[in-house]
């Protein structure tokens, strides 16, 4: 009920402007429906920007808007692919590895900022709002950049104020992994019956990266181990319900 007070789309009219007039935060989550392994929804990272924007608006004020299941990947750089132990020319976009069975629905690049574009005018321009938290659940390096390139626009030429944060890649250690023990402990602690590790080959198995799109940070930049493989600190098959709960509190603190 807490929460259903805080999400836009259940609100009237009135209860929107009291809550602009009383405190003037608006928060959007994003991201992708992305693929996250073969163990974890495709929901991940926009799931984890509304949990968080809507613990926010709980504690500090503010509404959160319906989550906006969009965001953007890329062809990936010859440097990243040989990273993560493709060949430097391969042609791969985001998390969508050829061995994976389904793809993600990335948003081409500029389809993404336009849409981002008009949603901040429209907020500003038709609701009046001068401050806006863009909780953004995906890592995605060109989708980092459309999203501080319009928040840098915004800021200067019609004097708002953007906050962009992240779930993801905002609190202290915070990892540049995909899919690993954190993203996977996150999820089972806020929507545990939507997990299956039995998806997953059991250990001493090792995860490869490429057979099921799950990388770790390190690998991401740059010290892959030798056999390509996830590394035992961020095994997603440690992820437990407790470990989740820490973390996403943390990352809400
Ligand atoms: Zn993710």
């Amino acid at each position: 009920m807490e929460d259903i007070k805080k999400q836009v789309q259940f609100l009237r009219p009135e209860q929107i402007i009291k809550e602009r007039e009383e405190n003037g935060i608006i928060y959007a989550p994003i991201g992708p429906l992305e693929w996250h392994g073969p163990h974890l929804p495709l929901g991940v990272d926009p799931l984890r920007a509304e949990y968080v924007a809507i613990e926010l608006a709980k504690r500090i004020g503010g509404i959160v808007l319906p989550t906006f299941y969009f965001g953007t990947e890329r062809e990936r750089s010859p440097q990243m692919l040989k990273n993560i132990g493709f060949k430097e020319d391969d042609y791969i976009i985001g998390m969508d590895f050829p061995e994976n069975s389904l793809k993600s629905l990335y948003f081409k690049e500029e389809v993404f900022a336009i849409f981002l574009r008009n949603l901040l005018e429209m907020l500003i321009e038709k609701w009046g709002y001068r401050f806006i938290i863009v909780v953004n659940g995906h890592g995605g390096e060109n989708h980092i950049t459309v999203i501080n390139r319009l928040k840098k626009e915004f800021e200067e030429e019609k004097k708002v104020k953007i906050l962009h944060i992240s779930p993801a890649l905002n609190f202290p250690n915070s990892k540049w992994s995909h899919a690993t023990k954190e993203e996977t402990e996150t999820i089972m602690s806020i929507y545990p019956e939507t997990i299956d590790l039995k998806k997953l080959p059991q250990k001493p198995e090792k995860l490869k990266n490429l057979k099921f799109a799950i990388v770790d940070d390190l690998t991401f930049r740059g010290t892959p181990t030798d056999d390509f493989t996830v590394r035992n600190e961020e095994d997603p098959r440690d992820a437990t319900f407790e470990s989740g709960k820490v973390v996403v509190n943390l990352i809400i603190e």
